[in-house]
């Protein structure tokens, strides 16, 4: 148990996700009559939402129905941290670790494309997703963490980086975010948003394409074939429709065909109250940038638009038989503590300032830790295994599905997420057990990297 300061008396923390309040939402109407389509996509997150702009801008007459079980950026589009990284899967080590140098220079090439493309949409459709295109920058705290930074430095290079790319020591570090926890830190770029407000700007504008309909409130029931395609089930009415694409990413293990291909994992965040102009002048940090502590399991930490404090990471929490459940799981007093305690190491001159809201969300993970993205060869289409870095990914997966969907042989359905051999994960109680595992010794190579210095995932 981590020594934590307790909040001061009087302040009631919510276990509810803090990105929610800066936006209402009421769910549009379920699906009451059956609907014939193109497309029908199965979950209105970001990568439905951006499969759907880029197939109707490839092609206006495509009629597309979008099925929602909640409502659009009810999942993690809507409630995730926040921080834009090019980042693939676990790391770009473990990507050059496992594709080779030249495969994951062309994923990341598409993927920095697409940070920046995302940010001209939201400026171009009006979409106010604060977004602070500073970015964030990875930091180390200890000895072997700038190691870590150096080893990424010297890849980033093998991939033809930039030059302006270096090793900010101690001194220079702080003068970007003055917290005395930080010993050297690495520019990475990406950008800082508020995911609820993109994925409900995403819907509006995704919506309002003639040919795009989204029902909210309307679950998926089964996916069966029929002549020409399949019909996709829902509680009140049926979607016939020639291709089909399941984009529920944490969620896909619920159909068959990936039962075994991706599990979600929880991941916490905690959020505090605004900081009054005298505690944010109590910190020197001009650009706002984000930092992310180099590690297996990164602790990350931000401001929001409205000067609250958001930390998150920390260890991956997967549950027996992939249990989901939010009430059940929304609250995790050791994963509030543990970064109440990042906070109190970051921020010591901020240490009494209390969460307000401390959550968690499912991220989904892959056997390989990347992403997959292909076709079941019978007009069925699937995405799923963002592994926590996805604002940016799933909108390359948007272009990547767009091509697999139209048939095209393109640069972007040649990447190397795309199509890529899936390994299963085992069956319960092996699962549990091993992801308990694997997980103490990721927490371990943390603690020891000395100690444990192979590429682990
Ligand atoms: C806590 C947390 C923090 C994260 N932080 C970051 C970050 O800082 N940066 C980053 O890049 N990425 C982050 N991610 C990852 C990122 O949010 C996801 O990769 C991305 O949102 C995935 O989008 P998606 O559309 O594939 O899935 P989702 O947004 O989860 O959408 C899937 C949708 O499917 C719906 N659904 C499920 N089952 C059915 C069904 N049977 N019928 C109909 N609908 C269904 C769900 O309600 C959901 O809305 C984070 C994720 C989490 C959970």
């Amino acid at each position: 148990m981590t020594d934590i300061a307790p909040a001061p008396t009087g302040t009631a923390v919510k276990h509810e996700i803090y990105w929610r309040e800066t936006e209402s939402v009421t769910p549009g109407a379920p699906l009451r009559e059956d609907l014939r389509c193109d497309v029908c996509i199965v979950g209105g997150g970001y990568t439905a939402l951006w499969t759907a702009h880029f197939l109707k801008k490839a092609d206006p007459r495509l009629e597309i129905v979008i099925v929602e079980e909640d409502y659009a950026g009810a999942g993690a589009s809507g409630h995730n941290d926040g921080f834009v990284t090019p980042t693939i899967g676990h790391s770009l080590g473990a990507l050059v670790h496992r594709f080779g140098a030249e495969r994951a220079k062309l994923a990341y090439a598409a993927v920095g494309k697409s940070i920046l493309e995302l940010n001209r949409f939201c400026a171009k459709q009006g979409i106010d997703a604060e977004f602070e295109s500073a970015g964030y920058y990875q930091v180390a705290s200890n000895p072997d963490q700038i190691r870590l930074l150096e080893r990424d430095l010297e890849l980033a290079a093998r991939l033809g980086a930039q030059s302006g790319l270096d090793l900010l020591d101690r001194a220079r570090a702080r003068d970007r975010i003055g917290s005395p926890a930080i010993e050297a830190a690495v520019k990475v770029g990406g950008a800082l948003i508020n995911p609820h407000r993109l994925a409900r700007g995403l819907f509006r504008v995704v919506t309002a394409l003639p040919g795009v309909s989204l029902y909210e409130q309307t679950r998926a029931l089964a996916v069966e074939p029929v002549a020409g395609g399949h019909v996709v089930r829902t509680p009140q009415a049926d979607v016939t429709a020639t291709k089909v694409l399941y984009a529920t990413n944490a969620y896909q293990h619920q159909f068959a065909e990936f039962r075994r291909k991706v599990v979600p994992v929880w991941s916490y965040a905690a959020v505090t109250r605004p900081l009054t102009d005298d505690e944010l002048g109590a910190v020197h940090w001009p650009e706002r940038e984000g930092f992310v502590e180099a590690g297996n399991f990164i602790v990350f930490g931000r401001l929001t638009a409205g000067n609250r404090l958001l930390f998150g990471g920390g260890r991956a929490h997967y549950r027996f038989r992939r249990d989901m459940d939010v009430p059940r799981n929304i609250d995790n007093p050791d994963a509030s503590e543990a970064l109440h305690a990042v906070l109190r190491r970051y921020f010591p001159m901020w240490q009494h300032v209390p969460f307000t809201h401390t959550y968690g969300g499912c991220v989904a993970i892959t056997r390989e830790v990347v992403p997959h993205v292909g076709a079941l060869g019978d007009g069925r289409f699937y995405a799923h295994g963002f592994c926590g870095n996805g604002i940016a990914l799933t909108h390359t997966t948007g272009k990547v599905l767009r091509d697999l969907i139209l048939g095209r042989d393109t640069s972007y359905s040649d990447l190397l997420f795309v199509h890529g051999k899936e390994k299963p994960f085992p069956p319960e109680p092996l699962a549990f057990l091993g992801a308990g595992a694997l997980s103490s010794v990721l927490a371990a190579q943390d603690r020891h990297p000395r100690l444990i210095r192979r590429q682990i995932v």
